[in-house]
């Protein structure tokens, strides 16, 4: 006994330092504490009940209390606890490798394994860096990524994340990373005249950036295949093909970040695949377990890693957890269940319907966009539907801080609500979803920007 009233959320208030998280909310009010989960929905300490519009954050696919990915958990927790990755293999670890070999398009046969998204993003940096100095290409060694995205914490992760809010207390940063435009064609600012138009000229100011640097200074290119950040912003037709064209001209690296956009997210296993693109190198963590355990996956291209395997030489590269055997084994039974279930092809058939149920929001004066894909979507809010005019500073920070965000949540709803760019409210729920979820959601919302409206 601690003496501490776990439940009532003080204990966190005086103890525990929660991530992205305000401390002066936490001073005011005690945290909510999740203690169960069930399907789509989870449970506070009071026992009220949520459904999950988030996934945790974007991570729990095959739903809540899925008590095979327990038992694989604890069958491998009593065979083999923990063993490293250095120098030497054990079965989940190997038969992970290979079965997520076999998922990825193309020759993405090598699977580097970590214990979440930053350190992936972190090693496919340093793999592109490595690899040109091996190959004899000792510049390039820059980043590209674009505006509002976000690739993680580490100092190299963070480095190629594009959100400013993220990145200012920590700065100077590693060199040098080079930001491009997004594509949210809501936003644009360029006078392109249909999407498609729009999408080649945001390819092409990545042809522009390499041009800029010196395509011999340039490694990579991290992209999401839909951007979280700045609010599900999906490629428009024909964009990741031109970015593909653009980095074989340079012989620059194409890394498609999905630490969110993997395992179902956008109804197949890789976003990639979804938009029929070829990257060099995938990045993903999070949906890979659904949450169950840590895990984080770089998955390169054979002859990425080719100088690696040469007389004594090394990719000096690790981590003690990554490739745990628990969390790769739970990983493993995940993925047993995406494939038995069928839930690419489930998310493929439903993408509409939820679509369909959020766009029906679109008759309230607030709702600006609703963007998108798979069980991913975004809702922008705006002052004015027609001029588009976004709210202030102010009115952000009283509009989601105070009210949006808590009142979801009051009315059942945990989802995020996002005021680091334009103010968007994100959805990604458990792939098990059907349209009473998606029913659920749109209730609720209705209900509570409709009063956010009112309150303006
Ligand atoms: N990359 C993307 C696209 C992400 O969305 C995230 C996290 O949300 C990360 C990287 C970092 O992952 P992690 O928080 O597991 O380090």
């Amino acid at each position: 006994m601690t003496g501490h009233d776990i439940s009532a959320g003080s204990a966190a208030t005086d103890h525990l330092w929660m991530h992205f998280t305000r401390h002066s909310t936490q001073d005011t009010s005690a945290a909510s504490v999740i203690v169960r989960g069930d399907g789509p929905y989870i449970y506070d300490a009071a026992g009220r009940r949520y459904l999950d519009g988030l996934s945790g954050l974007f991570v729990v696919q095959v739903g809540h209390g899925r008590q095979e990915l327990a038992q694989a958990a604890a069958k491998q927790a009593g065979e083999l606890a923990y063993f490293p990755l250095w120098s030497y293999a054990h079965p989940p670890a190997i038969e992970l490798a290979a079965r997520l070999s076999d998922l990825a398009p193309g020759n993405l046969n090598r699977v580097f394994f970590t214990t979440g998204g930053s350190e992936a993003v972190e090693t496919a940096w340093k793999l592109a860096r490595a690899y040109f100095r091996r190959t004899g290409r000792p510049l390039k060694h820059k980043a590209i990524s674009r505006v509002m995205s976000y690739h993680g914490t580490s100092m190299g992760a963070l480095s190629i994340t594009g959100m400013p809010a993220a990145r200012n207390d920590f700065e100077p940063l590693v060199p040098t990373v080079v930001r491009v435009p997004n594509t949210n064609y809501y936003r644009r600012h360029h006078r392109a005249s249909d999407l498609y138009e729009f999408g080649q000229w945001a390819a092409d100011q990545i042809a522009e950036a390499i041009e800029q640097e010196g395509p011999d200074t340039v490694a990579a290119v991290f992209i999401e295949p839909v951007q979280n950040a700045g609010g599900c912003i999906p490629p428009p037709p024909g964009y990741l093909r031109r970015v593909r064209e653009i980095c074989d001209r340079y012989d620059v690296l194409l890394v498609a970040d999905e630490v969110i956009c993997g395992f179902g997210r956008l109804g197949e296993y890789f976003g990639s695949q979804r938009y029929d693109f070829q990257p060099d190198i995938i990045t993903c963590a999070k949906g890979l377990t659904s949450g169950y355990a840590q895990l984080g996956a770089m998955i390169a291209d054979e002859r990425l890693a080719e100088p690696f395997r040469a007389d004594r030489d090394w990719f000096a590269h690790g981590f003690t957890y990554g490739g745990h055997p628990v969390a790769a084994a739970v990983a493993l039974a995940n993925l047993d269940i995406i494939e038995g279930e069928q839930l690419n092809a489930y998310v493929r058939a439903n993408t509409d319907v939820f679509r369909g149920y959020l766009e029906r929001l679109y008759d309230l004066p607030i709702v600006g966009d609703i963007r998108g894909d798979g069980f991913f979507f975004g809702i922008e809010l705006v002052k004015d539907k027609v001029t588009r005019e976004t709210f202030t500073t102010e009115e952000k920070e009283v509009l989601l801080r105070e009210h949006v965000s808590k009142a979801l949540f009051d009315a059942g709803l945990y989802c995020r609500a996002d005021d680091r760019g334009d103010p968007i409210i994100q959805l990604a729920p458990p792939l098990i979803c059907d349209e009473s979820h998606f029913a659920e959601i749109e209730q609720i919302l209705r209900a509570v920007l409709s009063d956010a409206w009112r309150r303006l």
